[in-house]
């Protein structure tokens, strides 16, 4: 069984835990560098992207996390976790850091405040079976992406799911949803890299 980690830090951390293993992993928190060790792959929740690149710092666990994902580590994140996954955010608060891993540019917030959050019908490439329900809440949306990255989905003309290599993101939440399809993709990336 695939040990996969949700960076426990901030955001919804419990969610993520509850479809992992719904997905058939054996999920924990992570928030120490030896917990990181221990892990065969790793969500970046949502939550908070600026709070979330800060406590990692605070922590110690940005190095080891840019560590880990550079040398291939099967990573997820969802929303916030997307943003942290990006190459570049094109409107970055003020020392906002990123793990990086996916070459792409990010637009925070880009589908609009909080209250404007919504849910679409999403369909994403390699997820058979009809589209998943994706949850946007103050969601980014992808502005770019480089060569070596797939856009797995579209929605209102923005890609919203995106996978290079190991890394994957998408700009909405499937741990807010009982359908674990994303979660069971990610649980394969992780087992395929045994
Ligand atoms: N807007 C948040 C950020 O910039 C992300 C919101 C979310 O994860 N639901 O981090």
């Amino acid at each position: 069984t695939p040990v996969v980690g949700v960076l426990a830090l901030q955001g919804d951390v419990r969610e993520h835990l509850t479809a992992l293993t719904a997905a058939g992993a054996a999920a924990r928190p992570v928030r120490r560098p030896e917990e990181l060790a221990e892990a065969d792959g790793l969500v970046l929740p949502g939550g908070e992207s600026t709070t979330m690149s800060r406590l990692a710092v605070l922590f110690g666990m940005m190095d080891p996390l840019r560590e880990r994902v550079a040398a291939g580590m099967p990573v997820y994140g969802t929303c916030a976790g997307m943003i942290l996954l990006a190459g570049r955010i094109l409107d970055p608060r003020a020392g906002q850091e990123t793990v990086g891993g996916i070459d792409m540019t990010v637009r925070r917030n880009a589908f609009g405040r909080q209250n404007e959050s919504f849910e679409a019908a999403v369909d994403v490439a390699g997820v058979p079976g009809g589209p998943v329900e994706g949850v946007f809440i103050r969601a980014p949306w992808v502005e770019s992406v480089g060569a070596g990255a797939d856009v797995l989905a579209v929605y209102g003309g923005h890609a919203v799911a995106v996978r290079q290599a190991n890394a994957l993101a998408t700009s909405f939440h499937p741990e807010l949803t009982g359908d674990h399809r994303m979660h069971g993709l990610f649980v394969d990336m992780v087992r395929a890299v045994g």
